[in-house]
């Protein structure tokens, strides 16, 4: 469906050939990409891309408008050049296992006790999400602890699809996870389904099933304000 961001359609995919279409200062476009952006609370990718003779790290993935800029570190690939872009798996698989995570964890507060995400952002191995809630207690966190590890071992299936707009304002769980500050002009919606449990409106790479995010503890839980609880998780 997008042949640009080759992780909406594909989140295992570790490599691509791609043509370098502009280059500026230390920052790469090209012409499609295995590398994620920094967006929705989900770091960037890391990883190197390499062409005749040549290697650079890629360091840092920025999104302006509808172009993905990779900022590189070594020698730069000069524009018309075919590279070869690989990504840092083992940081980039992390962030999959912990994005399911925070879905898990936000279906799992939304179906029991009707809270609101505010917001979300994730590292390798851990995550952290604040919610509309006016009380945290340990005895709440130990449960939600609980109900998140039986979410990952029944091994959900994680469904990616996309949806025309109009449909996607159809569904009810998709308003709650506010599809309506969508921009306007985008047709098709990208829907994280974790199937069972969770529904979102998501540009973010997850597993395919939610055993694959291992077990989770919650290792703190603070009050950022009046109606705003936080929750912080280690992911496997
Ligand atoms: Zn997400």
């Amino acid at each position: 469906m997008d042949s640009y961001q080759l992780y909406h359609t594909d989140s295992y995919l570790r490599e691509m050939d791609a043509e370098v279409l502009r280059v500026e200062e230390h920052w790469v476009v090209l012409d499609r990409t295995v590398f994620y952006a920094q967006s929705g609370g989900q770091p960037a990718d890391h990883g190197i891309i390499t062409w005749p003779e040549e290697r650079a790290q890629v360091v840092d993935v920025r999104r302006h408008g509808h172009e993905i800029w990779h900022k590189v570190e070594g020698p730069l690939p000069p524009a018309g050049m075919r590279v070869q872009g690989e990504l840092d798996w083992s940081r980039r698989y992390a962030l999959m296992r912990a994005h399911t995570a925070l879905h898990i964890l936000c279906g799992v507060i939304w179906r029991d006790y009707g809270a609101h995400v505010t917001s979300s952002s994730m590292e390798p191995g851990k995550a952290r999400q604040d919610f509309e809630l006016e009380r945290l207690t340990l005895d709440f966190v130990t449960e939600v602890e609980r109900c998140v590890n039986t979410e990952i071992e029944a091994n959900r299936e994680v469904r990616i699809r996309f949806l025309p707009r109009a449909e996607a304002f159809a569904i009810p769980d998709l308003i709650r996870t506010k599809v309506n500050l969508l921009p306007e002009g985008i047709e098709q919606v990208r829907v994280a389904e974790i199937v069972g449990l969770d529904l979102q409106a998501d540009g973010g790479t997850h597993v395919a099933r939610t055993g694959e995010v291992g077990r989770v503890r919650v290792i703190g839980h603070e009050s950022k304000g009046r109606i705003n609880k936080r929750v912080r998780l280690a992911i496997g």
